[in-house]
């Protein structure tokens, strides 16, 4: 691992690109979180982005955090931002602070079943596959209003808001696309069931300026904390 030093000159350039795209959007910086991603990184890039003062990192899959979280030394919550099969629902529940990948009603109930057992309350997102990717998990959209309805009647989930990943694409008008889908569903979906949905996590280390404009309240950064990933990831 590249020493701390390092970290914090990446992190700070980070915040600083955060805060350019906020003064585009007329927004203030403080309405955008910086989640560090330490996929396929060791556990001390975990305790660097808690040194750093970030509230959470996020994961991919569940058992690559469930091994890294004993070795951290700071203190930090954790993200469930991968794909979650139903099998592992009552791992990512006892392991996590928040999922991010919450895509289908069969999800949320065992989610919401494993909390109930464990005694806690779990933050959750939608995934919404806003920007109709076939190569991406998610709801799509018009799933959306049926998943939201069962994840607001779980008593042991709490959602946050919604999340949403853009298709891999070389023209940027299709992460506006995507981010601005997702803005819309939460500006149409949260008075119709009178909840506000305040959380929307989209945005990653290429398209996070992108995002912002769209409203983006979270932006999930691994490549430009981190370095690149090697091997890459597969399917996200
Ligand atoms: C890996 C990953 C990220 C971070 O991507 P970078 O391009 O490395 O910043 C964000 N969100 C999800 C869901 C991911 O899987």
């Amino acid at each position: 691992m590249f020493p701390y030093e390092e970290f914090k000159a990446r992190a700070d350039a980070v915040r600083a690109h955060i805060a350019t795209a906020c003064q585009k959007a007329r927004r203030d910086p403080a309405t955008v979180e910086l989640l560090a991603v330490t996929k396929t990184h060791p556990a001390a890039a975990a305790d660097y982005a808690a040194r750093y003062g970030l509230r959470a990192v996020g994961e991919n899959r569940v058992q690559e955090a469930i091994a890294k979280q004993p070795l951290c030394a700071e203190k930090i919550q954790w993200e469930l931002i991968g794909h979650l099969q139903s099998n592992k629902a009552r791992l990512a529940a006892a392991h996590f602070d928040r999922v991010q990948s919450v895509d289908s009603a069969k999800l949320a109930a065992l989610l919401d079943r494993a909390a109930g057992e464990l005694g806690k309350t779990l933050g959750v997102l939608l995934q919404i596959n806003a920007g109709h990717d076939p190569a991406k998990f998610g709801a799509e959209p018009e799933d959306a209003p049926r998943l939201l309805e069962t994840a607001l009647a779980c008593p042991h989930l709490r959602v946050d808001g919604l999340m949403t990943i853009a298709p891999l694409s070389s023209d940027p008008a299709v992460a506006v696309r995507t981010f601005d889908n997702l803005r819309a569903l939460r500006d149409r979906l949260a008075p119709e069931f009178g909840t506000p949905l305040r959380e929307l996590s989209m945005g990653m280390s290429g398209d996070l300026e992108t995002a912002i404009l769209a409203g983006s309240t979270q932006v999930r950064v691994g490549t430009a904390l981190f370095g690149t990933r090697e091997p890459p990831p597969a399917n996200v």
